[in-house]
């Protein structure tokens, strides 16, 4: 167990479980939730989910998994030096992505598309679903029953109409609140990490290229040095030692910054950090650099034209596979017709939200190819 701050939470401030469950022996609540975050089905499924290239396209690019496990690594690295706790954020960071669909953001759009009239959906709300209700492991609780700290971390987003469903966890969206310090934490590492290998694949693939970073603040001035300190250091490590400077700088000056918020705003108690403006942030001259290089990034690589066609084919195989499970839903695998007697489309979204790139490939070549069988 963490001895953290007065700011942290612990087990001690925490609001527990839904499900009361006797403590574990040997290990802290929150390194419970981690460890049952990481023993689910969705967490293993993760390894064939698209970040932004589909896991067909190479061996050597992020996945949902191991962008998970990076946005692990830094949230903890933070959580230490803020003496926040740091098995929370590795247990949110570890969840965060769970609700994703197949083939990444292109995936995310053209299932809420496909919903709208549905309920819609969201990927946030979705994550949090799996940890309540989708994950079927335990004999007395659907779900995996995690602290309320940990579900508070997930859910990242939510709109009012959908929080207004939630209860207690819906209530921080209804009343302005901000999320515990741990989440705050999770939520960045998420951004320091995708933004950071986003370039260094972007730059595997070769759709960007590293002269397209010759003035781009947060990344010149390492580029530059690094270059400068290695004249014939090979292209890749070059880029490495780049990102890892880029990493670093985001965390020194995340902990920094947010140390100073810290100081300022003295939080006594969780209840003052739900209060109290974000707390856990870059300081302004680094959250314009950041703001740029994500900008960049948009614009270059994840509307690249390789990029935008693999997603029209994901959007394409999305679509085809809500349309012709919501015309019969039969045609849904047994475990998911009891769902669909309830809630027909909640029932389709939740089984393709659940697959993942290859799975989702597969499943409409059985059911639009007439060589399958
Ligand atoms: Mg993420």
């Amino acid at each position: 167990m963490n001895d953290g701050a007065a700011y942290a939470v612990s087990e001690f401030n925490s609001k527990g479980r839904s499900l009361a469950e006797a403590t574990p022996p040997g290990r802290s609540e929150f390194q419970r939730d981690r460890d049952r975050i990481i023993h689910s089905g969705a967490f293993r499924r993760l390894e064939y989910k698209t970040q932004v290239f589909v896991n067909h396209e190479g061996d050597l690019f992020r996945t949902r998994l191991t962008h998970s496990i990076e946005v692990a690594q830094i949230a903890r690295s933070i959580a230490r030096q803020l003496g926040l706790n740091e098995d929370l954020c590795e247990a949110i960071s570890l969840a965060h992505d769970l609700g994703h669909t197949p083939f990444g953001h292109a995936g995310q759009d053209a299932l809420n598309a496909c919903m709208k009239n549905h309920g819609g959906f969201e990927h946030n709300l979705q994550s949090l679903r799996v940890v309540d209700l989708l994950e079927e492991r335990y004999a007395e609780f659907d779900g995996l029953n995690l602290c309320f700290e940990t579900r508070e971390g997930i859910l990242k987003h939510c709109s009012n109409d959908n929080a207004a469903k939630l209860g207690e966890l819906g209530q921080r969206f209804l009343q302005n609140q901000r999320p515990s310090l741990e989440a705050q934490v999770a939520n960045l590492a998420d951004e320091i990490a995708y933004n950071n290998h986003d370039v260094d694949d972007g730059l595997r693939s070769g759709l960007i290229t590293l002269e397209q970073f010759d003035e781009m603040p947060l990344v010149a001035d390492h580029l530059h040095e690094v270059r400068h300190s290695y004249p014939n250091l090979p292209e890749r490590r070059v880029v490495h030692e780049t990102v890892r400077r880029m990493i670093n700088t985001l965390v020194t000056d995340l902990i920094r910054q947010s140390e100073t918020n810290i100081k300022l705003q003295q939080p006594d108690t969780l209840e003052e950090v739900h209060r109290a403006p974000t707390l856990i942030a870059y300081s302004a001259e680094v959250s314009k650099q950041q703001k740029i290089l994500k900008k960049f990034l948009r614009t270059n690589l994840y509307q690249h034209y390789r990029v935008r066609r693999m997603s029209a084919k994901a959007q394409r195989i999305i679509n085809d596979l809500f349309a012709i499970f919501m015309s019969d839903q039969y045609l849904l695998p047994p475990q998911f017709q009891q769902q669909a007697a309830i809630d027909h489309a909640r029932a389709v979204s939740d089984y393709i939200a659940g697959m993942t790139d290859r799975y989702a490939i597969r499943e409409h070549q059985r059911l639009f190819s007439v060589s399958e069988e």
